[in-house]
């Protein structure tokens, strides 16, 4: 049995969030799954990424106290990891990397949507290597999994397309163990092995992707809300969770702005028409919301 799970970084915003997130994974986890979990960046480092890389296009010393910064959030957030040897040394290998390639940014004063790719998945590697750290810590049979190797896309770099045919391939060679693979969102490479990113919020869509590549029974989008909403609960205070929507509705809300999902993840669910859950990773025993072929507005009406 395959299931796909795909942890956001609002999930992983402290030390508390992430044990929370280490549960969940733990609780999905059996004899014989092949658990893949997708896993963003640490909430806000995204951010923080971008404006660092344009920061060193200007000042390099400034670049450097902003690493720093990013550097002392995931020394906070996987503090009981980071005090294993081998981590911490592979971490700080990551960082030193990063740090170079700011080094060159700010020498030729400029950052090219190439190298911004390079210098945004640092996040994504950053948070999946050691939330696998964190899972091995538990006991648990946990790989890391770089999604570079697996998600070919073409070079249109912040906003790449995915390869399908060839990226499902990769997918269905590598993720075959009944284990738990900890994978990175929001990052792909092109044929030239170049780094790619798919869009911001793009971590949903490569669940979905890993999900239709293993004819996954679902997908568990885990979140900072309790489902899929009326409206945004940020903007809107009556804003109600919709137990049940459908594809269709889902994707129409998504492109109109519904930030909980990125609008390209139901595609390849609705091609292979699995399931997928809204949940929160704040309190995993809330029912969530389950978008599938079925159509949810009764469910709507209900509550008007
Ligand atoms: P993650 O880091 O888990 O990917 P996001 O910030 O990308 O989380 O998406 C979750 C956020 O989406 C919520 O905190 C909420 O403010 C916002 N949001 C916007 N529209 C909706 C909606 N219709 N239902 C639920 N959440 C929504
Ligand atoms: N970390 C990326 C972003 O902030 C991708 C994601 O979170 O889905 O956009
Ligand atoms: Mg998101």
């Amino acid at each position: 049995m395959v299931k796909v799970l795909k942890i956001g970084g609002s999930s992983l915003g402290n030390k508390r969030r992430v044990r929370n997130v280490a549960d969940i994974i733990a609780n999905s986890w059996s004899e014989g799954v092949i658990l893949a979990v997708i896993v963003s960046a640490v909430g806000g480092i995204t951010d923080q990424l971008l404006n660092c890389a344009h920061t060193a296009e200007n000042n390099g010393e400034l670049a450097k106290e902003k690493i720093n910064k990013i550097r002392r959030k995931h020394f906070d957030v996987f503090a009981e990891e980071l005090k294993e040897e081998t981590t911490l040394d592979q971490v700080n290998r990551l960082l030193d990397e990063l740090k170079d390639l700011l080094k060159g940014v700010s020498l030729v004063r400029e950052c090219s949507p190439r190298t911004l790719d390079l210098v945004l998945s640092f996040g994504e590697r950053l948070s999946a290597f050691l939330m696998t750290a964190l899972l091995r810590h538990k006991g648990l049979n946990a790989e890391y999994v770089d999604a570079r190797d697996l998600v070919i896309t073409n070079s249109n770099h912040g906003n790449a397309r995915v390869l399908k045919d060839e990226t499902y391939n990769w997918i269905q060679y590598k993720i075959n163990k009944p284990k738990i693979y900890v994978i990175t969102g929001f990052i792909g490479s092109n044929k030239d092995g170049i780094t790619t990113t798919i869009g911001r919020g793009g971590s949903d869509y490569t669940a979905a992707l890993f999900a239709a590549a293993l004819d996954s029974e679902s997908i568990e989008i885990w979140t900072d809300v309790d489902g899929f909403m009326s409206a945004d609960p940020r903007m809107v205070k009556e804003a109600f969770v919709l137990p049940q929507v459908s594809y269709e509705e889902a994707m129409e809300m998504s492109f109109f702005g519904a930030k909980v999902i990125h609008p390209q993840t139901l595609v390849p669910a609705i091609a292979k028409n699995i399931p997928v859950y809204i949940k929160n990773s704040f309190s995993a025993k809330m029912p969530g919301t389950l978008i599938s072929p079925e159509i949810g507005r009764a469910s709507c009406r209900e509550r008007v």
